[in-house]
């Protein structure tokens, strides 16, 4: 059960790293991307004015023309699985590269989505796999190297898989609410993942071991609190001096 916090409870735990003379770091993942929207462009806008940038997960087979020339320059792209499409059996918990099918199909798919995405994207593309659903069958972590990737983002707190070559750094905070409303959880909660998260890093915990924050985002189904939100929050760790949001490249450098 995660207790909430409020504003003044982040501003604590800032003031906490700062009196450490450490910098608080985050990470910011968007998820679902096909396409340029309007709500892509408020994800821009308001990620822009946090100074934040933001690791784009997109829909490789879903891609409409336009998505890469509407970016800004402070987001970077990853794949997003393939097609975002469920094959769990009935009643199983959604995945689309679960332990369902056969791994050649799904090794075949993963490589097919790089390719993708690297070509749409060039420079900006990381070989990051971040699956639908954040789920991965620990037997296709071999397939992702195969395939040219180095790194892996899921959904944490978590044992983290090991395996050479692939860097894990999951998001451990969503700020959407898919079990009841599908829309913004609330400033309470997601505060406390917050300032949970940071204190625990602070502390070095388990969560140290995952480096900086993610922040999980899904810019085509926030509502205006969800947008609040994310604004304030970044003004808050702006004011603060003390936190970083550290770009995708910054958070995959650490080994493994
Ligand atoms: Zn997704």
């Amino acid at each position: 059960m995660v207790t909430g916090a409020t504003w003044a409870d982040l501003d604590r735990e800032l003031d906490a790293w700062a009196g450490a003379g450490r910098a608080a770091p985050l990470w910011w993942r968007d998820d679902d991307a096909v396409a340029a929207t309007p709500a892509l462009d408020r994800l821009q806008r308001v990620s822009g004015a946090a100074i934040a940038p933001v690791c784009l997960a997109v829909i490789p087979a879903g891609l409409e023309a336009g998505l890469a020339a509407a970016l800004a320059t402070h987001v970077t792209v990853v794949p997003h699985g393939f097609a975002h499409r469920n094959h769990a059996a009935l009643g199983a918990k959604k995945a689309e590269f679960g332990p369902d099918r056969a791994i050649a199909t799904m090794a075949n798919e993963i490589a097919a989505g790089w390719r993708t995405v690297h070509e749409r994207f060039g420079a900006r593309a990381r070989p990051v796999f971040v699956p639908p659903w954040n789920r991965l069958d620990d037997r296709l972590l071999p397939s992702l190297r195969a395939a040219g990737f180095s790194g892996l983002s899921a959904r944490g707190p978590r044992a983290l898989p090991r395996v050479t070559g692939i860097t894990v750094r999951d998001v451990s905070v969503d700020i959407i609410d898919w079990r009841v409303t599908r829309g913004f959880r609330g400033a309470a909660a997601v505060l406390g993942e917050i300032v949970g998260g940071l204190a625990a890093r602070r502390a070095g915990g388990v969560d140290a071991d995952q480096g900086a924050l993610g922040i999980l985002t899904h810019h085509l189904v926030h509502d205006d609190a969800a947008w609040d939100f994310l604004a304030t929050l970044g003004r808050h760790l702006e004011r603060s001096g003390t936190a970083r949001w550290h770009d995708v490249d910054a958070v995959f450098a650490g080994a493994g």
